[in-house]
């Protein structure tokens, strides 16, 4: 997958990654930020500290397996789980979306280990 160079206003839908800093228990209701919080927390994903509503792909298998675990283990309010085809579908969403290893805007490096 190459990189795709875009310009500063990066046209990414209306702010998902901004509902990831909401509180933990409204967080848990919304799949978005269920996925983002797991993919961040486990390190799968990282976010670019100079441009905050990026978020650059890790690489790494392993995380991404641990962060859909920790997905699956999240009670939403009403005491259920999210299912996990919507998990699913929503982690290949936002893998997708993100940057892969490296932050388009100022290149920083994200990956742990070197591309193959
Ligand atoms: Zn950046």
């Amino acid at each position: 997958m190459g990189l795709v160079v875009m310009g500063p206003k990066l046209a990414l839908g209306p702010g998902s990654e901004k509902e990831a800093r909401m509180s933990e228990s409204n967080l848990a209701d919304d799949v978005g930020s269920v996925v983002h919080h797991a993919l961040e927390t486990t390190h799968a994903i990282a976010v670019c500290p100079f441009h905050l509503d990026l978020t650059i792909r890790v690489g790494d298998d392993a995380a991404e397996s641990h962060a859909f675990a920790r997905a699956r283990k999240l009670v939403k309010s009403d005491g259920t789980r999210w299912r996990c085809e919507v998990l699913q579908t929503e982690f290949g969403r936002q893998l997708r979306r993100a940057a892969d290893r490296y932050c388009p805007h100022c290149a920083l490096y994200a990956a742990k280990r070197p591309l193959s």
